[in-house]
């Protein structure tokens, strides 16, 4: 099929047609700069249609039964007449060659429904590269009709709070008894959790998975909120089974009532937005800064200097910023 035009993208992606979304969120994903003019192209004429999405991120360790949840949630929300996306956050991906996110195998049901779209982690190396190219197919999906838009991570680096950022609600999912309270939990999980959900909470599981409810309510409880209007919730649910799903969702889409309600829904996306862009700004600033050839003809010696304290290291950045401007900007 010959490259479609920009055009035939917008159109195609309106209509809500797989291939060419597809081949959007690839444009979209592609570092190529005339093909990221293109994406920008596509996505000013896709925004207006955009934005209408309960954008959800998830995280939990590898092994706490996140794809095997979202499939479940993705089936009984695509059952319910929505249009279900599901993309993943994976950093390490083009490190380890694969992604442990994302794959389709792994949600063999929800791959398989014409109301789904599952789209694994962008391989683009950098947290902040695959993080554009997510946020960008986000409104890409939007624009294509999904309702809900499921953002999956697991807590390398700083992948939750990259996740927590693109979305409106931010889940947590914890293993029962995974710790006596919260040993193993990454320090500042719980503050940016919207809700914090007790995994596997079925059979001879359901015992200690009550007891971790209670142990992250007290954990939550001790924290001030992020909004008045809203107190994370602890949940226990079940992916396997489908238990605690029904409700689960229900706390989310009241959680998107509430927030929509008190504009608090709007002011975020806003904050994010521009948040981003001082995130990209510091993103392009570094590259161009480690591209210029006498920034980094410098460096070795700028940093031998340092290392060896023979020059201060705020003498080397004025250095490193004059070298910058006269010849690598
Ligand atoms: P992920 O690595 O977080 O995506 O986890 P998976 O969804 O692949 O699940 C890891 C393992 O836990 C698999 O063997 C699943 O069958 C199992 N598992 C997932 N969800 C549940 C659940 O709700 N209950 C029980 N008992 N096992 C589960």
């Amino acid at each position: 099929m010959p490259t479609p035009s920009i055009d035939e993208l917008t159109a195609g992606v309106l209509a809500g047609n797989r291939a060419m979304l597809g081949r959007a969120i690839t444009l979209v994903e592609s570092r190529n700069p005339e093909r990221q003019a293109a994406a920008q192209d596509l996505l000013h004429r896709l925004l207006p249609h955009a934005g209408n999405a309960h954008r959800v991120g998830i995280t939990g360790v590898p092994g706490v039964g996140k794809s095997t949840f979202i499939e479940s949630l993705g089936t009984q929300l695509t059952a319910a007449g929505n249009k279900v996306a599901v993309l993943a956050v994976d950093p390490t991906s083009s490190r380890s060659g694969g992604s442990i996110l994302g794959d389709k195998t792994r949600m063999a049901a929800l791959a398989s429904d014409p109301n789904a779209f599952i789209r694994p982690s962008p391989s683009s190396g950098t947290l902040g590269g695959v993080a554009r190219a997510t946020r960008e197919t986000i409104i890409v999906l939007e624009a294509a009709g999904y309702r809900v838009v499921l953002v999956e991570t697991v807590g390398v680096g700083q992948s939750e709070t990259t996740v927590a950022e693109m979305v409106d609600f931010f889940l947590v999912l914890m293993l029962p008894g995974a710790g006596d309270e919260l040993q193993g939990i990454k320090k500042g999980i719980l503050e940016i959790a919207d809700m914090v959900a007790v995994n596997k909470a079925d059979g001879d599981n359901r015992a200690r998975a009550m007891t971790a409810v209670r142990e992250y309510k007290t954990a939550l409880h001790i924290l001030t909120p992020a909004s008045p209007n809203w107190s994370p919730p602890v949940v226990a649910c079940a992916g396997l089974t489908g238990e605690g799903l029904g409700d689960l969702w229900s706390k989310i889409v009241e959680h998107r009532r509430i927030f929509t309600e008190t504009g608090e829904r709007a002011q975020k996306r806003r904050t994010q937005q521009v948040r981003w862009m001082w995130a990209m700004v510091e993103d392009r600033l570094m590259t161009s800064l480690r591209a210029s050839p006498a920034v980094r003809a410098a460096l070795p010696e700028l940093e031998a200097q340092v290392a060896g304290e023979t020059l201060t290291p705020a003498s080397a950045v004025e250095r490193m910023l004059e070298l910058w401007r006269a010849k690598g900007a």
